[in-house]
């Protein structure tokens, strides 16, 4: 049986602020619109009866809620203190988890002492400093949102903030993006590569420059900021690296963006609608819209879901470039979304492919000259260059494709819908 112990509860369907890259809203897909502002009490009553029945019929017995928008911070604290309740009270045999991903310009010291009494998990999206958060982070009326969010993390760091989620700009000089870690006193961030692909590749990629051999903008910032990172006795976590040098190391890691792992999370709707991941929106209108609801079916009827098949699989359903990457363990040929073309659906290797290799080829490198020449030399292990890497894409693949697979990913072109 298929396992998805990940539950995104999309509870706020709507967001006061107004964020120029966001996919609900701004990206591919209005199908946002349909659904309702909020997830109702029946529906969380709803969807607990459908995890109830899913963890006892798959044995599983830990499940991580992800309280996620829009913004979760325009629902009440009765609201999230009823969701628990009705959750925990309706699942006996199972341990929840409690996270929540707020956009932090209405997180306050009574939002904190809620959450902490909960034990709930919160984490807060900022985009960098000032100048470059407001760039992108928006309140409807045009104002950035720096100043309150940038607060909120100051005073989170004494009553609970579990970390910061930022969208990787390559355009944010590094030192500068250091420092501001710093002087905000984050003591844990995770960075993610942002949406785009390849018929609308993100700002942070000069399209004319894209297919150039050596031009790798994130992983370049990414190993910048990691020489920094390295050095600094007081450094903050950052899950990118550190999920990476393990992997690297040889503990088994993975999430949608890298490694072999399956993608075990799922999207609860505001209406109830059992859906893959809402990022994968940024691909086309609707593409993750399905007739599943928890209103109507079990958990699992999802996994009939053709994307959601595609999703779940996405780390072994690769292009046959990544079948025969020396890198293809770590990689995994990157998030689903970032494969898209609309000529050949996610038959592709990431637009990231490029920085994929450098910065893994770079900490591989990196922990290999860390470690003694004896040990080395026990493990057989050489050093991986990011030129014989992607020289390697041009000689004939040893790993053919399988004829299904290839015509499963290509089955999401958009030609005849453009
Ligand atoms: S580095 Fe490129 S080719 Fe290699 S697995 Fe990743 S996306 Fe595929």
């Amino acid at each position: 049986m298929k396992k998805v112990t990940s539950y995104v509860l999309k509870v706020a369907s709507r967001c006061n602020l107004n964020c120029s890259y966001c996919y609900m809203y701004n990206l591919g897909d209005k199908t946002y619109l349909k659904q309702p502002k909020f997830m109702s009490v029946d529906t969380v009553k709803a969807l607990t009866l459908r995890l109830q029945s899913y963890c006892s019929r798959g044995a599983i017995n830990f499940v991580h809620i992800i309280f996620h928008g829009g913004e979760p911070l325009l629902l009440s604290k009765e609201y999230y203190a009823e969701c628990i309740q009705i959750l925990t009270s309706g699942c006996p045999g199972v341990e929840f988890n409690f996270s929540l991903q707020t956009n932090g310009v209405t997180l306050d010291l009574d939002w904190y002492n809620f959450f902490n009494s909960l034990k709930i998990k919160v984490g807060i999206s900022l985009d960098g400093p000032k100048a470059y958060h407001d760039e992108f982070r928006l309140f409807h009326n045009g104002k950035g949102s720096y100043h309150e969010v940038a607060n909120a993390v100051k005073l989170g760091n004494q009553n609970g903030l579990t970390g910061i989620l930022m969208v990787i700009n390559p355009k944010i000089p590094v030192q500068e993006f250091y420092q501001e870690l710093k002087e905000l006193g984050v003591k844990k961030i995770n960075l993610l590569f942002p949406d785009g692909h390849f018929d609308r590749l993100p700002d942070g990629i000069d399209p004319d420059k894209f297919k150039n051999n050596g031009y790798t903008p994130y992983a370049d910032w990414l190993i910048a900021l990691f020489k920094i990172w390295k050095q600094d006795k007081g450094r903050p976590v950052i899950r990118l690296f550190e999920t990476l040098i393990e992997m690297l190391a040889g503990i088994p890691r993975g999430n949608q963006g890298f490694g072999r792992t399956k993608n075990g999370v799922m999207v609860i709707e505001s209406d109830g609608g059992i859906e893959v991941t809402d990022s994968l929106r940024a691909c086309y209108e609707g593409i993750t819209r399905n007739n599943y609801n928890v209103h109507a079916n079990e958990i699992d009827d999802l996994f009939k879901d053709q994307i959601f098949e595609v999703y779940y699989n996405a780390h072994d359903l690769v292009a046959e470039q990544c079948l025969n990457c020396p890198v293809y363990d770590i990689c995994g040929g990157g998030f689903l979304g970032n494969r898209f073309a609309n000529h050949n659906g996610f038959d592709n290797p990431t637009i990231y492919c490029k920085d994929m290799v450098r910065l893994i080829t770079f900490l591989r490198n990196d922990l290999l000259e860390s470690l003694p020449e004896e040990t080395i030399s026990q493990l057989m292990a050489e050093k991986l260059l990011y030129d014989d890497v992607i020289n390697s894409f041009k000689l004939p693949p040893q790993n053919l494709i399988n004829l299904e697979v290839k015509q499963q990913l290509n089955s999401f072109n958009q030609l005849i819908a453009l």
